[in-house]
């Protein structure tokens, strides 16, 4: 049988307690038969409508019918019932079929945490070395990674059919043929580019170094990418000479490598610089020795040298595309892989690690 709020003429606590037990018990078991939408919308009407409800019942016949010097006891019990009833009909909505009780939280659980991102190691790398040279009053100067034939070969010193252009094979843009060769689209093998737009725009003296992307046509193994970066540097003045060469690479070896790095050139060859130069650094993990625990050095292959850069004194050639005084300015310019001397920074055995975006690899460098 349905509750229907009773007339109090018993005040006591005592007679309280039942009455107030009495409701409880009532409402537990119409609270227990709700399963549709329609039941839990009677059940609250039933007991929260203003008019009639069970709770405006109670404020009538219990609160307001009660005789002075029990108002107080039976005011606070009423506030009860309120929030009591308000709380089981709220739950109730969650016993009709079709709603999904809301999950428990465990408040005591770790919550998700948002992994910090770091620097890719090849971008700290370069960084570190634009670092390096930023120290020595170098700017820095970036250029397109698609460029002409002409700024990436041409004004190299590359002239057309030289076979210098085999040693940096790369990917050219389709269906240009119709256009002359020094316009058409590549993407750039090296960095190189960058001092020519640099040159064009500012007259000596220049000192800047090109940090970049580079592509070659080079299929991926261990050590090779077809995509890798670059720092280049380019210094022009009056009396630049192959020592000032020296003494910069010499100071930029030690700065990323550690004071007790040597460094060594050997005579090599590129189009855009005469003479040329190859550079090594002694072996840093052997200590140049080219002996390590017991056996040969594996990284130098016991020879105690790594070679590392390239570098040489501007080509005259080079300069008259940029409408330079070959008599009155001279210059040396270096490139160096970042990729490579983050191999030898890192410990790194396969280049390709830069590449393939695996987290567990990249976090190590967080
Ligand atoms: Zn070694």
């Amino acid at each position: 049988m349905a509750y229907s709020v009773p007339k109090l003429t018993d005040w006591s606590a005592d007679s309280l307690d039942k009455a107030v037990a009495a409701l409880r018990a009532a409402l537990a078991e119409e609270t227990k038969s709700v399963k549709t939408e329609a039941d839990w919308k009677a059940l609250r009407d039933r007991w929260m409508a203003r008019k009639n409800g069970v709770l405006t019942q109670i404020n009538d016949l219990w609160l307001k019918a009660a005789p002075k010097d029990a108002k107080r006891e039976v005011g606070r019990r009423v506030n009860e019932i309120k929030s009591f009833v308000e709380e089981a009909i709220a739950n109730a909505e969650s016993l009709k079929s079709g709603v999904v009780p809301a999950p428990e939280i465990d408040i005591t659980l770790p919550g998700n945490r948002r992994k910090l991102g770091a620097e890719h190691p090849v971008i700290k790398t370069m960084n570190e070395i634009v670092g390096v040279f930023r120290n020595l009053g170098y700017s820095v100067e970036e250029g397109p990674e698609i460029e002409t034939d002409y700024y990436n070969f041409e004004a190299l010193n590359f002239p057309p059919n030289h076979p210098a252009r085999d040693t940096q094979d790369t990917l050219v843009i389709a269906n240009q043929q119709n256009k002359p060769l020094r316009d058409r689209l590549l993407l750039r093998t090296h960095t190189s580019p960058v001092q020519i737009r640099t040159m064009e725009k500012q007259r000596p003296p220049v000192r800047v170094v090109c940090p970049g992307k580079v592509h070659r046509n080079d299929a991926p193994d261990a050590t090779h990418s077809p995509i890798f970066h670059q720092v280049e540097g380019l210094a022009v003045d009056t009396n630049i000479t192959f020592c000032d060469l020296k003494g910069t690479l010499d100071h930029a070896m030690k700065a990323l490598f550690g004071s007790s790095v040597k460094t060594r050139f050997y005579p090599s060859f590129f189009p855009f610089t005469e003479p040329s130069a190859d550079v090594q650094i002694s072996c840093i993990f052997c200590g140049g020795k080219g002996q390590r625990d017991g056996g040969p050095c594996r990284n130098c292959k016991a020879s105690g040298w790594i070679e590392l850069l390239g570098c040489g004194m501007v080509d005259p050639n080079v300069f008259g595309f940029v409408d330079y005084d070959a008599k009155k300015v001279s210059g040396f310019a270096f490139g160096m892989g970042v990729e490579r001397i983050a191999i030898l920074k890192y410990g790194v055995d396969d280049i390709q690690l830069f590449f393939n975006g695996d987290v567990r690899f990249l976090e190590q460098f967080g």
